[in-house]
Parts: C-alpha cells; structure tokens; sequence
C-alpha cells in the first residue's frame, strides 16, 4: 500500500505517521525528517533547503522530487510506504505520480487530517522546533493553505482522498484513521476474492 498522510503544520501528522507506520509495519517517508538530517550533517541539501525551511516556504519542487526519488529506490520502500509530508503541492503529485507510474504502482489512498487554524496555532507554539516562531507558523498555515490544500480537490478527483477529523486525543484520531485504513483493507480482500488473478503457472 502507498499512502499519503497529508495536514497543516500542527495537525499531528508527525504523531499519527508514526503510529500507523508500527500499525501496518510499512516504511515511513518524511520529506520533513530528510531535511533535518540534511541541516545537521551540513549537507549542500541540507543548507539549501534550511535557507526555505527557516521561513516557512516550501523547499522548491525539484529539489524535493529529486530527493524522494532517490529515496525510494532504497529498497526497503519496496512493498509500499507512508508519506508524511510529501506531496505538498499540485506539482509534486503530478511528479509523485509518474514516478511511481514507472514502477507500475499507484497511491492506494491519500488520508487528511482536519483541524482548524485555531487550534493548530496554539499546538504549535506549544512545540519547540527551531521553525515554530509565530511568524513561521503564520506563513506556514498561509503556505499550507495556497498551494497544500488545492492537492485535496486532486485527490479528491481521483478518488483516493478519505478525511479524518484531526480533534481529540491522539488514540481518538489514531482510531479514525485505523477505521478507513481496515476499511480499505477488507474492500481490497473482497474485490480480490470476487476478481481472482488469471495468472496461471
Ligand atoms: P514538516 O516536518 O513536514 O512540517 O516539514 C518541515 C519543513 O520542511 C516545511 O515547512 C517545508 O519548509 C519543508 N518541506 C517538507 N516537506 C516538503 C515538501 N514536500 N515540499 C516542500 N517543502 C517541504
């Protein structure tokens, strides 16, 4: 399974990918976390990306692209993975879908979690992260907003986009999000049980 974990900064979306990667025992993709590690072993990814990332600006698609793809050849995003974080844009889908077109894969569902600009400011400024200053997080929500959230229509379209109520406990949406995902996992054994493989040996 390939799935997408896409919501504002703040929305838990580091929490819950954690959760659910243990939960299907899949591998975890954040473009997030990949920055990190690049800003502190001072890579030259890592210091061109940090100069987007201090101001809340989204690190420009190439970059990002070509840093994912890269990633997913490991072998350990064989058998599918989570995304946290990526795509983040229109572009980035587009680009997301190609790539995984040449593997003759798909993404099997794209989950968001909803939660309202209230809130999410009042859980960031409760973080410490080195770009959680109210500025940042302002322009991260603004950001979120122009070019993030028009990816849920293109989802949407698509067919692949279930959303998730992001309030609550982090076990109370973790059960939301486990709900969709057993759901698609009983629609997937059934539609194989009533279309068998024709492959013969
Ligand atoms: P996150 O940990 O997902 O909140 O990402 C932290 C920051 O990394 C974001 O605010 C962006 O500046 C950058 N970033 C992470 N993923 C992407 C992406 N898919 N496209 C562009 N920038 C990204």
């Amino acid at each position: 399974m390939i799935i997408i974990l896409i919501g504002p900064p703040g929305s838990g979306k580091g929490t819950q990918s954690q959760r659910l990667i243990d939960y299907l025992e899949t591998a975890h993709l954040s473009t997030g976390e990949l920055f990190r590690e690049h800003i502190s072993s001072e890579s030259a990814l890592g210091c061109e990306a940090k100069q987007f990332i201090s101001r809340g600006e989204l690190v420009p698609d190439h970059v990002v692209d070509s840093m994912v793809a890269q990633t997913l050849e490991q072998p350990r995003f064989a058998d599918g993975c989570l995304f946290d974080g990526y795509p983040r844009s229109v572009p980035q889908a587009e680009a997301l879908s190609q790539l995984l077109n040449l593997q003759q894969r798909e993404v099997t569902l794209v989950l968001e979690l909803d939660v309202p600009d209230s809130v999410l400011v009042e859980r960031l400024l409760a973080r410490q992260r080195a770009d959680d200053t109210l500025e940042t997080i302002k322009h991260r929500l603004e950001v979120y907003g122009a070019q993030t959230r028009p990816l849920l229509e293109y989802y949407k379209q698509r067919g692949k986009l279930e959303t998730v109520d992001g309030q609550g406990s982090v076990d109370d949406v973790f059960g939301r999000i486990q709900a969709v995902v057993n759901q698609l996992k009983t629609d997937s054994s059934e539609s194989e049980e009533s279309n068998p493989s024709t492959c013969s040996n």
